[in-house]
């Protein structure tokens, strides 16, 4: 997997900013938080973020001011945050160029999706090939898309999960060892405690062959996991 997804959390309820930074920092994004409009764009210039989540009420410039100036340079992703849920003020954020639009209080699982969804259009726009799939039986994956599925329903995985699956996949029949699994999805080489891998093949199996009642990942005693066909 490549970096870390960055997310620049606009917002100056401070409360509100900070809910969000921790829950998006344990689905596995890296954020930065901006609380006034003119320095949010003046970031927004200088830096490389994949996806802005922008507050329409900010002190010195408001959210659709930001989100018009940004689109004149730039088609980052952007989902508008709002504490009004009138019919204008999304027409406005629409009309802005915004991607989406959420109305606060929202829940946390659909701010994800919706996310993911912005990403989505976004890689499209870019004509990044997104039509990468790995397959074993029905549980399906589109990396670029972020996307995995068991049948037609999709599943949530965290970052994590996701990278270890995805490596999975993409050596599906292959067994591979504890410490293969840890350097290449945790990225480095880990002398001591394996357990983070017996941790998440455990997430995994909870959420896919528990949850489906089909068996996609097996143990090989004493060496590692392996999916097979
Ligand atoms: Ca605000």
């Amino acid at each position: 997997m490549g970096n870390p997804l960055r997310v620049f959390i606009v917002e100056d309820e401070h409360r509100i900013a900070r809910f969000l930074q921790i829950e998006l920092e344990h689905e596995g994004f890296e954020t930065e938080i901006e609380m006034n409009g003119v320095r949010a764009l003046e970031r927004l210039m200088q830096e490389n973020y994949d996806i802005v989540l922008l507050d329409v009420m900010l002190p010195d410039m408001d959210g659709f001011a930001v989100c018009k100036r940004v689109r004149e340079v730039s088609d980052i992703p952007i989902i508008m945050l709002t504490a009004k849920d009138e019919i204008e003020d999304k027409v406005r954020g629409l009309d802005a160029g915004a991607d989406d639009y959420m109305t606060k209080p929202f829940a946390m699982e659909e701010l994800l999706a919706r996310i993911r969804n912005a990403m989505r259009k976004h890689m499209t726009v870019d004509r990044i090939p997104i039509d990468e799939k790995l397959q074993a039986r029905n549980l399906i994956m589109y990396p670029a898309r972020y996307e995995v599925m068991v049948g037609q329903e999709s599943i949530h995985l965290t970052r994590k999960e996701f990278s270890l699956l995805e490596y999975l996949l993409r050596n599906k029949r292959r067994v591979l060892t504890r410490d293969q699994i840890l350097q290449q999805v945790w990225g480095y080489d880990y002398s001591g405690d394996t357990n983070v891998v017996d941790v998440y093949i455990r997430y995994l199996r909870a959420k896919i062959d528990e949850r489906f009642d089909e068996k996609f990942i097996y143990t090989v005693r004493g060496v590692g996991y392996v999916i097979k066909e």
